[in-house]
């Protein structure tokens, strides 16, 4: 597979020997000869991670001269980095993800497409990220005025606007979002299944990094195509093993990102990268994500992902009690110290937390100090990102 994208990679590398400090030293360093084999070229280039971009990022950005446009990302560790693009770039990005969307629906365009959290939407619509009861009425029934056919947005919001809406808080009328596409956070089939069904809708995966956008898009088989005619996938050996040896960790390359480049750029999130001849008549690289990024590994520990093991013991309160948590989040607060915030469903008890404790001195040691906290509605984390597990101590 990477010998069919050797024009392109090959191209790139040339530009940034030329343009880009960073990479005309490792070339230099390494004699690598542009003009050798490419897999000899390819596998001689270091993998990077965000981290590797923020601590060279003097000589990370390449000498060019047009103009350029700044958005933040912050990584788990929370420190942001700030990814650039031409408007070029910013072009080419837009277009392709434009073309998938078409593939779904030829009516789609910028007016009836919404993206939650973005400037003009806030600006419309207010900030559909405060989840407080009252102001997600109001600023769904300010989206709806709208009239979109399309959302996008991260999967956690669609649930909770979904369960609003089953609640009968706020009007809608079944059916007339068309398409909800997912970007920003892994989306399980129960979570999709619950939005589809609610808003009459339905889901499309996104597969995108700020630093890139979009990388790849499901098509109406279900599959996760990468965009061949801009990335080159490959999958690094990940820190835990798995019982399917083909997963690792998504590392990509991209022949568009030439202000900032993401050349063997390690996304930390787990998957697999096959190569499919898809009934939908594409030939491309495809990705099946595992859900969870590595660095959501609970620190201190090998291999244990926070998310997966808080999830099972929240799954043993519902097995016994039913109904009785409406959310959730489990922060690593300390080495051997976590919070669990809980929003309480109907059943909840107060015994809940005992058991709960148990499940996780049972996994993690009997040393470990945890505290609840109960709460309104589970917020998002200064990053925005809802998640499940996050650990604040600094490896
Ligand atoms: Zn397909």
């Amino acid at each position: 597979m990477l010998i069919q994208k050797e024009k392109e990679i090959r191209k790139l590398l040339k530009f940034l020997d030329e343009k880009n400090d960073f990479y005309h030293d490792i070339i230099q360093k390494n004699q690598i000869d542009l003009d050798s084999n490419i897999e000899s070229i390819f596998y001689k280039l270091p993998v990077i991670t965000k981290q590797d971009i923020r601590e060279h990022y003097s000589e990370y950005l390449s000498k060019i001269t047009l103009p350029q446009f700044s958005e933040f990302t912050s990584g788990s560790t929370g420190k942001p980095v700030n990814c650039v693009k031409t408007s070029a770039e910013r072009t080419t990005a837009g277009i392709n993800v434009w073309k998938r969307r078409h593939q779904w629906d030829k009516e789609a365009d910028i007016n009836n497409y919404i993206y939650l959290y973005d400037k003009n939407t806030y600006r419309k619509v207010g900030n559909l990220l405060n989840f407080e009861k009252n102001n997600m009425i109001k600023c769904f029934k300010r989206l709806m005025d709208l009239n979109p056919r399309w959302l996008s947005g991260p999967i956690s919001s669609f649930v909770r606007y979904a369960k609003l809406i089953e609640e009968g808080e706020v009007p809608y009328t079944y059916g007339s979002i068309k398409f909800l596409e997912l970007a920003g956070e892994y989306a399980t089939k129960e979570q999709r299944q619950l939005v589809e069904k609610v808003f009459g809708a339905k889901t499309i995966n996104h597969y995108g990094i700020m630093e890139s956008w979009c990388i790849a898009y499901e098509c109406t088989c279900g599959k996760l195509h990468v965009q061949n005619n801009l990335f080159y996938a490959e999958t690094r050996r990940p820190k835990q093993q798995f019982e399917d040896k083909d997963i690792g960790e998504i590392t990509i390359t991209s022949f568009y990102n030439k202000l900032m480049p993401l050349v063997r750029y390690n996304i930390q999130d787990y998957g697999k990268v096959t190569i499919e001849q898809c009934e939908c008549g594409e030939t491309s690289q495809v990705l099946t994500l595992l859900g969870g990024r590595t660095a959501d590994i609970i620190v201190g520990t090998e291999d244990i992902l926070g998310e997966l093991f808080f999830k099972r013991g929240i799954y043993k309160l519902i097995d016994r009690y039913g109904d009785c948590v409406d959310g959730f989040r489990a922060e690593q607060i300390a080495l051997r110290e976590f919070l669990i915030r809980i929003q309480k469903g109907k059943g909840f008890r107060e015994e809940m937390s005992e058991i709960m404790t148990k499940h996780i001195k049972s996994g993690l040691g009997n040393d470990v100090i945890v505290h609840y906290e109960y709460v309104d509605v589970i917020a998002p984390l200064p990053s925005g990102k809802m998640k499940i597990f996050y650990s604040h101590v600094q490896i």
